[in-house]
């Protein structure tokens, strides 16, 4: 086992604390690298982050490369592509994975072009496999698979030529494993020069937004598409999600109607979601809409086409209009509490 031969992933941090993005990258690396007998490797920049390195071990990684200054505190993108791209060179690994955030997305194809390889972004899948050619055959390599052509289709991307094979991933798709506190890893503090020059970029204030939806985390989510017909009458999503405890979902084609705003928006464009119960009230279930919940542990749908797609993965089907069902669910529920 080499480094030359580690799976690494970008370990995105805010204050010192880590991105779960990250950590779910960090868990999917370890079930790529023990696929083909490799260590797990992170860089993580920023200021004061030893505790944040080492809090990443237990989920699998052997080595937590940090690089560490009081001006990297922020993200700043010319500063971070040096010191990332200097960590990556220095130890060659086979494959680097980053979030698909803003700062990944912006990261991630400024060290692509530094290190003059491939980059695909958005993945929503990795695997390890064999890629032939008419010439050659290249033993495991990263599939990068993600919808292509508005989704109508899955495809499978491969850089084999030139490492490190890089992807950006969907926040959400992969799960998250149980910390191994008693696993043994380590962290490399690295000593990248950064010169004055590269410091273009100056942060004057910083204003956070506090997410209002939190989709990702909610165990129950009650989704309105088109079939709920109004604005008004997405009271009725809210209601209901309200009497579950729940979070509110949407489809697209629902936000972009108006009825409600794009952060509830659930979906290949939206956000993946793996709740306990999803409720989807007039969504007919297009693949864009299914990439973001069909891994949900129970599906109810409502829906007044008993042909709708949304029942192909639904648990429970209720053909019916979502104007008359939900209003009895919530009595239902209403009276249970
Ligand atoms: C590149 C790309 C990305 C996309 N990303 C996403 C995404 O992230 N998320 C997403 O959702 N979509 C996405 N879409 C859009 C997607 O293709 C669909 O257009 C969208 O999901 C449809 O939303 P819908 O099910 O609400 O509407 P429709 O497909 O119009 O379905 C409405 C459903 O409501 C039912 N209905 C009508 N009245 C009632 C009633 N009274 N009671 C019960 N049922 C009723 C109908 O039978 C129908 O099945 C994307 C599309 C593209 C091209």
């Amino acid at each position: 086992m080499t480094t030359k031969n580690s799976v690494m992933v970008f370990v995105q941090q805010d204050d010192g604390n880590v991105a779960e993005v990250s950590v779910e990258l960090i868990c999917k690396a370890r079930e790529l690298a023990d696929r083909v007998k490799a260590q797990v490797s992170a860089v993580l920049v920023g200021s004061g982050v030893q505790k944040a390195a080492e809090s990443l071990i237990p989920y699998g990684v052997d080595r937590v490369y940090t690089v560490d200054s009081r001006n990297l505190a922020h993200y700043t993108p010319v500063p971070y592509t040096k010191a990332v791209t200097e960590v990556v060179k220095k130890h060659s690994p086979q494959i680097v994975l980053y979030g698909a955030t803003t700062t990944g997305r912006d990261l991630a194809p400024r060290i692509a072009s530094a290190l003059r390889v491939g980059l695909t972004a958005d993945c929503t899948d990795l695997q390890i496999g064999d890629h032939q050619t008419k010439e050659q055959t290249y033993e495991n390599i990263l599939y990068q698979i993600r919808p292509a052509f508005g989704g109508n289709i899955i495809a499978t991307i491969v850089s084999p030529e030139r490492k490190p094979q890089m992807a950006t991933v969907r926040e959400g798709v992969m799960k998250m494993r149980e910390p191994d506190p008693a696993y043994k890893g380590e962290v490399v503090p690295e000593n990248i020069e950064l010169g004055p020059e590269l410091f273009t970029s100056e942060i004057i204030e910083r204003v956070k937004e506090e997410k209002l939806v939190n989709l990702k985390g909610a165990q129950v989510v009650v989704a309105g598409g088109v079939g709920v017909g109004s604005k008004e009458n997405f009271a009725l999503i809210h209601q209901l999600a309200h009497v579950l405890g729940g979070e509110v979902g949407a489809s697209r084609a629902a936000v972009d109607a108006g009825y409600v705003g794009k952060d509830h928006q659930v979906g290949q464009t939206g956000t993946t979601v793996r709740p306990r119960l999803y409720i989807a009230c007039g969504i007919s279930g297009s693949v864009q809409h299914r990439a973001g919940m069909d891994e949900s542990a129970r599906i109810i749908a409502i829906n007044t086409d008993p042909e709708a797609p949304i029942f192909q993965v639904a648990n429970y089907g209720i053909v019916g209009d979502l104007k008359e069902v939900v209003p009895r669910f919530i009595k239902a529920f209403r009276a249970k509490v």
